[in-house]
């Protein structure tokens, strides 16, 4: 079953519901790689016909509750799943782009949740996967960043401030360098998901560069989630992986 060599190969991939993250899941899974999704919701049948019994499990859970997060990862799930691995893959994917606007215009509640979905639950998952794979020869943890971490925009404060501290974080825990874990914080490009359709349904008060967006989508520059998600699988799987905390598939 396993296309790139006979490792085990497990990954943990949040957000896997929609967007990229369904299609980083059916690209790790057409690698032979099993996968444990973590999202508030289930996925549909996956696609891709079958697949071998147990290569893919998830848990429902909301990874902005950071409580409640917190009290699931006291549990043993992640660390059974991981069990056995020869190499271990944390891919923190889930994130929202929300709430869009200038600080006055922004709901408090919205951006205690935007922190915590965007930066504690990734913050948290680093540290218990790390824990839990001391003794994977080769593990590595992938942030999904943005260009938003690298360049500030007007409307999304919040969403540069919660990806320029993924990839900091990167940054300082490759400085660690723990043993056998590779860490980097990588932008996927511009990708035609539903957090694309939010951007361009935002008003242009929130958001002044509403039009670029819209353009792009019009003029056919958005890539699609499985083009983004074969280039982040390839690049995860490699062994340039990790050599530099900070990446951005479009320049691969
Ligand atoms: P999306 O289409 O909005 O999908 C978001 C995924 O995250 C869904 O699977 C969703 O599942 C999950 N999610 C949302 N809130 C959650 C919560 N509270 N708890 C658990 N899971 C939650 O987003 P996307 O465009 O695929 O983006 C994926 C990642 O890429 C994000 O980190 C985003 O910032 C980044 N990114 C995207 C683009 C782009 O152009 N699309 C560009 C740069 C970076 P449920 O609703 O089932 O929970």
């Amino acid at each position: 079953m396993t296309a790139t060599s006979s490792l085990v190969t497990k990954a943990i991939v949040t957000g896997h519901t929609r967007g990229l993250g369904a299609a980083l899941v059916d690209a790790l899974l057409a690698q032979g790689i099993a996968v444990l999704g973590l999202a508030r919701s289930s996925r549909a049948p996956l696609s891709g016909g079958s697949r071998a019994p147990g290569a893919f499990a998830e848990v429902e859970l909301d990874l902005a509750d950071s409580h409640r997060l917190a009290q699931w990862l006291a549990g043993d799930t992640l660390a059974a799943f991981l069990r056995g691995a020869d190499r271990a893959l944390l891919i923190n994917n889930a994130g929202m782009v929300g709430p869009i606007g200038p600080c006055s215009m922004q709901a408090v509640g919205d951006v205690g949740r935007a922190v915590a979905l965007n930066v504690a639950a990734p913050l948290m998952l680093s540290s218990a996967f790390a824990a839990a794979t001391g003794e994977t020869p080769d593990r590595r943890i992938a942030h999904v960043s943005s260009g938003a971490a690298r360049n500030a925009y007007a409307g999304w404060n919040v969403y540069c401030a919660t990806k320029a501290a993924l990839d900091h974080h990167a940054r300082a825990a490759a400085l660690d360098a723990e043993r056998g874990l590779r860490v980097a914080s990588v932008a996927p490009g511009v990708v035609d998901t539903d957090m694309q359709g939010e951007i361009r349904g935002t008003d242009d008060a929130r958001f002044p560069l509403r039009g670029r967006f819209e353009e792009m989508k019009r003029s056919g520059q958005l890539s699609s989630p499985e083009h983004a998600a074969s280039k982040f699988v390839g690049y995860l799987l490699s062994d340039a992986f990790g050599e530099t905390p900070i990446a951005d598939i479009r320049a691969l």
